[in-house]
C-alpha cells in the first residue's frame, strides 16, 4: 500500500500507490524521530507510524507539514504526542479551513471519521529555522509558489531536499502563483543536491535535478503561452482541452494517472486569472 524507500542513512520517503503518488518521509535520530508530511489516508499515516515505531523501535517526536494541503497534514492526529512544525500561514490555512473540509471529506468518505485537524505547534514565519536530530541537521527553506505557506526540509549533510509539492511532476499551481513557483524552483537550483523528495512521484538523482528543474520550469511558460493563445480563439475552453497534456510532451500516466486533472485545472486556473473570466467553451 505505501512503497518504502531509504534515501541516505536514516532518512526514508514513504510513497502512496493510491493517492498520486505522494510522498511522506522520516528522519531517524538515535532515540526519537521526525516525520516529513502525512499521507493522505489514515491507514497509509498510520503504516508509516508503524515502522517508525515498531521496526526502529523510535518514537515520533515531530511531524512537519511541509504545507496544509490534505494529503500531507490531515494525518498529524495520528502522532499523538508529537510537536507539529509548519510555516505560519500553514497553521493559518488550517485553522480557517480545516475543519470545514474534513466534514465534507468525511461525508463522501467514512474512512475521514477518525481523521482530527491537529493545528502546528511550533510555526515559522520567515527566513530559516533548523531543527537537529543526531548528526543531521534539518534546515526549514520557504518554498512557496505551489501555496503560499511552502517549506522545504534540506537536511544539510545528507543533501537531501524535502521539497514539498513546489516541485511535482507536473507542477501545480491553482492554489499558487507561477511566477512564485518559478523563483522557488531557482532557489532550490541554487542548493547542493543529492536527492530531491518531490511532494508526488519519484525521488530526483542528483544528475536530475538541473533538466528537472527546466522541465518544471518550461511547463510553466507553456501553459502560460497556451492560456494567452486561448484568448485568441473563438472557443477558448475547447482549445484548453485539446492542449492536452500529451500534447505538453508529457506523460499522462504520471502522478498516478492523475496528470491530466491536474494538467487542466492548471490551464483553467491560469485562463481565470489572466482574463478575469472562464474560459467559454461556445460562442453564444
Ligand atoms: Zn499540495
Amino acid at each position: 500500500m505505501i512503497h518504502r524507500e531509504r534515501v541516505a542513512d536514516d532518512v526514508y520517503t514513504f510513497q502512496s500507490d493510491v493517492y498520486a503518488q505522494v510522498n511522506a518521509g522520516a528522519v531517524i535520530g538515535e532515540d526519537w524521530a521526525v516525520v516529513i508530511d502525512t499521507l493522505a489516508f489514515p491507514d497509509e499515516t498510520l503504516a508509516v507510524r508503524e515502522f517508525i515505531e515498531r521496526e526502529l523501535k523510535r518514537k515520533v517526536r515531530y511531524v512537519i507539514n511541509t504545507h496544509y494541503h490534505a494529503d500531507h497534514s490531515w494525518g498529524n492526529c495520528f502522532f499523538p504526542g508529537a510537536y507539529i512544525l509548519s510555516h505560519a500561514l500553514c497553521r493559518d490555512q488550517l485553522a480557517k479551513f480545516g475543519e470545514k473540509s474534513l466534514a465534507a471529506a468525511a461525508e463522501v468518505d467514512s474512512v475521514f471519521q477518525k481523521t482530527q485537524i491537529i493545528l502546528p505547534h511550533l510555526t515559522l514565519e520567515e527566513g530559516t529555522l533548523e531543527l537537529i536530530i543526531g548528526e543531521k541537521t534539518l534546515r526549514f527553506i520557504e518554498l512557496p509558489g505551489h501555496s503560499p505557506d511552502g517549506i522545504g526540509v534540506y537536511i544539510v549533510e545528507d543533501e537531501v531536499l524535502f521539497a514539498g509539492d513546489v516541485w511535482m511532476p507536473i507542477p501545480h499551481i491553482v492554489d499558487g502563483d507561477p511566477e512564485v513557483m518559478r523563483e522557488s524552483l531557482k532557489k532550490i537550483g541554487s542548493l547542493t543536491i543529492e536527492n530531491v523528495v518531490q511532494g508526488h512521484g519519484d525521488v530526483i538523482l542528483r544528475g536530475e535535478v538541473i533538466s528537472s528543474i527546466k522541465d518544471r520550469i518550461d511547463y510553466l511558460d507553456l501553459i502560460q503561452k497556451i492560456v494567452l493563445e486561448a484568448a485568441e480563439d473563438d472557443y477558448p475552453g475547447e482549445y484548453l482541452k485539446e492542449k492536452d497534456i500529451e500534447a505538453c510532451g508529457r506523460s499522462r500516466i504520471l502522478l498516478g494517472g492523475a496528470a491530466e486533472e491536474i494538467h487542466q485545472q492548471n490551464l483553467r486556473h491560469l485562463y481565470r486569472s489572466v482574463h478575469g473570466e472562464d474560459p467559454k467553451r461556445f460562442v453564444s
